[in-house]
């Protein structure tokens, strides 16, 4: 299958095979409750950083709830029945989160530069039969004027917000393809920001990348011993804040290992070229893959019946 263009998530999915059945077409159209929260808090956290810190973040939500049932209606999406029963509680929830994001991070990132929200990238390698381009949005992207998060003054800064079940590891994140290829792009593709947001800019420079696990904002629940921000054992009790190591986690990449990279992404592009297309099932992610009905199975059950 020959691509004119590479989105980042058809490369680096879990499991390449979802990758078919999306561009074949063979998703069931149906927003979960996973999708739609996730969703909404990014456009939230979006229009925070876009619109200010101060606003009231109830209208927020409810904005950025407009906003992505509009885009999910012009995908021919539908939200479950379960995001529709519990919409409210959701949209709650999001609001909650940007309360204690704002808490956490308006003073951080009233230090830095801005320089753009869903931002466009683009990043392409040549091989021996022509040239894979690569594309893609980048969450947030900031310039660290005053080294507030520790890597030193004036770092480009690439931040994705994410709300997963699980919170990652550093040895996936060491791995994670997504955010190696939003690396090479900030390094040696061009992204669409900065004061001049109309024009591909070529910035060159080594970013920092972070996932920012929205969940991990949320107070623990219970009373919990676990790593605090100085790697010291503590004792938490309920209702205190989770360590910053437990909402923003770092990939710092070492430049001597691009060539690794390339390799993946190229591997992985020639797979999708020659129509290799690998299951890769995973207990959690077969049970929310909106391609599951559609994928092989070797029981007695048949394909579709998703509640085998
Ligand atoms: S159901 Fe599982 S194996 Fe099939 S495409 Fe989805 S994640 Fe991959």
């Amino acid at each position: 299958m020959r691509l004119a263009e590479i989105h980042s998530s058809e490369l680096t999915t879990d499991c390449l095979r979802k990758t078919y059945h999306r561009l074949m077409g063979e998703v069931n159209g149906e927003a979960t409750t996973a999708l739609y929260r996730g969703l909404v808090a990014g456009r939230a956290c979006e229009l925070l950083h876009q619109e200010g810190f101060d606003q009231d973040t109830s209208n927020v939500t409810v904005s950025a709830a407009a906003f992505i049932q509009k885009q999910l209606a012009e995908e021919n999406r539908m939200l479950t029945q379960s995001v529709e029963e519990n919409r409210l509680d959701i949209l709650a929830e999001v609001t909650d989160c940007l309360n204690l994001y704002r808490d956490r991070f308006a003073h951080l990132f009233h230090q830095c530069e801005l320089l753009g929200t869903e931002v466009p990238a683009r990043y392409s390698l040549s091989t021996e039969d022509g040239e894979i381009k690569f594309a893609s949005h980048l969450d947030l992207v900031v310039r660290d004027t005053n080294g507030v998060f520790g890597y030193g003054k004036g770092k480009l800064l690439v931040m994705d917000w994410k709300w997963r079940q699980q919170s990652p590891s550093h040895q996936y994140l060491a791995r994670n393809m997504q955010f190696a290829l939003y690396y090479m792009m900030a390094k040696w593709g061009y992204l669409k920001c900065g004061p001049k947001a109309f024009e591909w800019m070529d910035y060159g420079e080594d970013a920092v990348l972070f996932w920012i696990h929205l969940p991990g904002l949320k107070p623990y629940t219970r009373r919990t011993t676990a790593f605090n921000d100085q790697g010291e054992e503590q004792e938490f009790v309920k209702g205190d804040l989770r360590p910053m190591r437990s909402v923003l986690y770092r990939v710092e990449y070492d430049s001597a290992q691009e060539h690794l990279i390339k390799a993946e992404l190229k591997m992985r592009a020639k797979m999708v070229e020659n129509d290799v297309f690998p299951l890769n099932p995973d207990p959690v992610s077969c049970r929310i893959c909106d391609a599951e009905a559609f994928c092989t199975r070797f029981d007695t059950a048949t394909i579709g019946d998703s509640n085998q």
